[in-house]
């Protein structure tokens, strides 16, 4: 194991920051990007990775997670102040590295013992990269109508030793980097919408797989379209009940809700920062005005997200009311990057260097903020309807 890490395996949330920072700062160069940033997407997966490799080895990246899957334990609160302290460093992308707190809970919670044990820890020390399966063409928001189906491959559900899958899905980050997929297919009639639908962990490199990536509009390749033709999933990888997959999508919610929020809302406060250094010394009265909206919204999302953070850790279920979150980071992501273009367009629009190019494709990426994790509009009907009791749901 590396010196530094020296805190134990049961630190409180304080001391484990104050020891992370240190640790951080004494390793710097060690950590620090090999390009500048922003770095393509293949140089910015390899620094995760490689970060991950180094922070598993040092034991912080270990912090959080149940100790069956090769973590120390702990609240899940030390490895969101990880997972931020990286983001606000700029040592990894906060949308990529969130995708570990999105899918390694599904499988803790859902899996195997045994595979959980064996596949988390490669997860999370870097040495394999994971996708989500869910959205379709003509699925996104109304999840349950999904068309992707497995039907058993000998016998019926109960007893088969596999399932083979075919259907297409859209939109998967960072699939064309993954070894393994969580998957949502159809095991029962097209009627039974959520009660049909099973969750699978499949391997990427199983034959009848295709991956082709699509191209988004700041120009990075992140996400793909997944093609499934006569693909052979073993049984044993089903997570959780055949057709309970509804309660494993389901479950993804309350993290992707907190701890990658928290990480996000560390580098927006980074961005907000660095804009405040890009505009200093422009004679624009507007940017105490501009700058302090975005603050200040942030700022609210900070304080909601903290307490959303604390009620996991307490280990209260979490619901509904994580929409309001939702709705909450989005806003503040795009008010920060709306102040970027109002303050310094030249920068977004026109500088060909890379921090405008990284400016400029954080202010288009950040339009996706209202769509990706459900949309903007799907989570205000959530709250109208079902926090505020204005009306039944669809
Ligand atoms: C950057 C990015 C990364 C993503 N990564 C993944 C991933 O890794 N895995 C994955 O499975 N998916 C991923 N997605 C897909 C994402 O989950 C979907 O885009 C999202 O759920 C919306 O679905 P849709 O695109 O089909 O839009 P639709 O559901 O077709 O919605 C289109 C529009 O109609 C509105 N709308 C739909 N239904 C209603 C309604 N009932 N009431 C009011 N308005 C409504 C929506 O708000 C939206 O404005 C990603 C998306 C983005 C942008």
């Amino acid at each position: 194991m590396r010196s530094g890490h020296d805190i134990g395996r049961s630190p409180t949330v304080a001391e484990f920051r104050d020891r992370l920072h240190e640790w951080l700062d004494a390793h710097a160069a060690e950590l620090a990007p090999r390009h500048p940033l922003p770095g393509t997407l293949d140089e910015q997966v390899a620094q995760m990775q490689r970060v991950k490799a180094i922070t598993y080895e040092a034991g912080w990246m270990r912090h959080g997670w149940p100790e069956r899957v090769g973590g120390y334990g702990g609240s899940p609160v030390l490895r969101t102040e990880l997972g931020a302290a990286l983001a606000a460093r700029d040592l990894v992308d906060p949308g990529l590295f969130s995708l570990v707190e999105v899918l390694a809970p599904t499988l803790i919670d859902f899996a195997r013992p045994e595979l959980a044990a064996q596949v988390v820890p490669r997860l999370l020390s870097g040495a394999e990269m994971w996708c989500q399966g869910f959205s379709e063409p003509g699925t996104g928001s109304d999840l349950a109508s999904l068309r992707c189906r497995a039907v058993p491959a000998d016998g019926d559900a109960a007893s088969t030793t596999a399932w083979v899958v075919n259907g297409q899905k859209v939109w998967t980050s960072l699939a064309q980097y993954s070894d393994r997929c969580v998957l949502l297919a159809r095991t029962g009639d097209a009627g039974s919408r959520h009660r049909g639908i099973t969750a699978f962990f499949v391997d990427m490199d199983s034959p009848g797989i295709t991956v082709a990536p699509i191209e988004m509009i700041n120009g990075v390749r992140e996400f793909c379209e997944v093609f499934f033709d006569d693909v052979v999933v073993p049984a044993d990888r089903v997570l959780g009940e055949v057709d309970g997959g509804w309660a494993v999508a389901m479950s993804i919610l309350p993290y992707e809700r907190s701890s990658c929020f928290w990480q996000r809302i560390a580098f927006l406060y980074r961005r907000l920062e660095q804009l405040v250094g890009l505009v200093a010394g422009t004679e624009d009265e507007r940017i105490a005005g501009v700058v302090g909206d975005a603050y200040v919204q942030l700022h609210a999302l900070r304080a909601r997200s903290r307490v959303t953070q604390h009620r996991l850790a307490s280990g209260e279920t979490l619901g509904a009311e994580t929409s309001i979150d939702k709705v909450l980071v989005a806003a503040a992501e795009q008010a920060v990057y709306d102040a970027v273009r109002r303050l310094a367009p030249a920068t977004v629009a026109l500088d060909d260097s890379p921090e405008g190019e990284r400016w400029r494709g954080e202010y288009l990426y950040s339009r996706a903020a209202t769509i990706y994790g459900g949309t903007a509009e799907i989570q205000r009907n959530i709250i109208a309807r079902r926090l505020l009791g204005l009306g039944a749901d669809d």
